[in-house]
């Protein structure tokens, strides 16, 4: 019997196995998958040492009020997506409201600001640097009065959470970026941040580390979880697979599972899409155009467009009009080729109303630990998060962790 088996081996579950095994816990990963094949997969692959303050819900009438009506391409909401997550959308709307909107920052940011440092060294013993361009991240803006606009929140931001920030304007943006074919008024650059031209790559590397340095790694059904004895069992291929202690980091899929134990865990499906256009090489760092909200990668795979939020549970159709918006800005923005797939990419964040991720074994049912809920940042905050969760199976004491135990959001 293993001491701890983590269940899902995305960027949240690989580096909690690797935080625990670096504590000297005999620690088994297992996933129906391939390491890193699903969200840790999609997403737009910055790390993002930027993001001090997590996105709230607008709270402005006139603003939401757009969003309905479907005026805004960061967000695409449908009735049934509404009315289905009403309640724990109700609350995240109450937590997006300023004073408690600061609180959560300030828990946040102390997270994002650890980011980088806890990737560099996985970065570097997984061999995984030419993956990474240590630079930057940028947001660009197509009128000079939008760009006049986001100044001062940038500004604030940037000195508030103590993050690096540059502002370039248009002919500084144009020189970092000669592939760019529209020209700008301005961009704002976050310089704490790391682009990953591969993030499924990245993850699947650190699954390497994990078990290069003596893990074992393996495929297993979730679903097959029950109790063994004082300890659990999921079933592999290879027969079953026991563990004193469970790590549950299964991404948007850990509430389903909790439901099997009693637990409800209300979350926010905030779905996202991107797809690969093939061309040469277009863009050194990763840019959110402002007029679609996506971000625009440079990935191995070609330029990965990434949209914002559809607010949709994760079983709905694929509705491609936020892509579609998106692709074609790419177009205008780049000289660019086919798309490498035939269907866009479609992954759900795991976002909890209250913003936070959370971490921590659950009071009824000892053993049982979770570790999800890092929604629109969950490649960046994978190995920072892990680390308070083997603080915290070790016993260590931190108001950090304490904050996001469990408790305030599966009841
Ligand atoms: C479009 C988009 C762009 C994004 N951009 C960024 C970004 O630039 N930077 C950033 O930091 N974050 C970004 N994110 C968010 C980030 O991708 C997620 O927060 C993060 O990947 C979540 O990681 P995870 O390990 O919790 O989940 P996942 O990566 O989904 O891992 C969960 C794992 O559980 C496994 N699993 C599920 N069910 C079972 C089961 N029953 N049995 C066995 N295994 C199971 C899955 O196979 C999977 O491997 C983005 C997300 C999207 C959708």
């Amino acid at each position: 019997m293993a001491e701890i088996l983590v269940l899902g081996a995305g960027m949240v579950g690989t580096a909690t196995a690797l935080a625990l095994q670096a504590r000297g816990h005999d620690v088994v990963l297992a996933d129906r998958r391939a390491p890193g094949q699903e969200t840790s997969y999609g997403n737009a692959g910055v790390i993002q040492g930027e993001a001090a303050e997590p996105y709230g819900l607008p709270t402005n009438p006139l603003t939401l009020l757009r969003l309905a009506l479907g005026a805004e391409n960061a967000v695409r909401l449908t009735a049934a997506g509404v009315l289905g997550q009403a309640g724990a959308l109700l609350r995240y709307l109450n937590n997006s409201r300023t004073a408690r909107h600061r609180a959560i920052s300030a828990v946040y940011a102390r997270l994002t600001a650890r980011a980088i440092a806890a990737h560099e060294p996985l970065v570097a013993a997984s061999g995984a640097a030419a993956l990474m361009r240590p630079h930057g991240f940028r947001v660009a803006f197509e009128t000079a009065r939008a760009f006049d606009a986001a100044r001062p929140e940038a500004e604030r931001l940037a000195k508030s959470y103590d993050r690096g920030l540059r502002l370039l304007d248009g002919a500084a943006l144009a020189r970092a970026e000669p592939g760019l074919r529209l020209r700008y008024p301005g961009a704002i650059e976050w310089t704490d941040c790391w682009a990953c031209s591969d993030p499924g790559a990245l993850v699947a590397g650190y699954a390497d580390l994990f078990a290069r340095r003596g893990g074992q790694v393996t495929r297993a059904e979730a679903e097959s979880l029950t109790r063994a004895g004082a300890g659990w069992r999921v079933t592999g291929p290879d027969g079953p697979i026991e563990a004193a202690r469970v790590v549950l980091a299964l991404g948007p899929w850990t509430p389903a599972l909790l439901k099997r134990f009693g637990y409800r865990a209300p979350t926010v499906a905030k779905r996202g899409y991107h797809l690969h256009l093939r061309g040469a090489p277009t863009l050194n760092l990763p840019l959110m155009d402002t007029t679609v909200s996506s971000v625009m990668s440079p990935m191995r795979a070609g330029l990965r467009i990434a949209t914002g939020a559809e607010l949709v549970p994760m079983s709905a159709p694929v509705n491609r009009s936020q892509i579609a918006r998106a692709e074609a800005r790419a177009r205008r923005m780049f000289d660019l080729g086919d798309a490498v797939e035939a269907t866009p990419w479609v992954g759900t964040r795991p976002c909890l109303p209250g913003m936070l991720p959370v971490l921590g074994e659950l009071r009824r049912t000892p053993g049982l630990w979770v570790h999800f809920g890092h929604g629109h940042q969950g490649f960046t905050l994978g190995p920072v998060t892990a680390e308070l969760l083997a603080e915290t199976m070790a016993g260590v004491p931190s108001d950090l962790a304490s904050a996001l135990h469990p408790d305030q959001a599966i009841h």
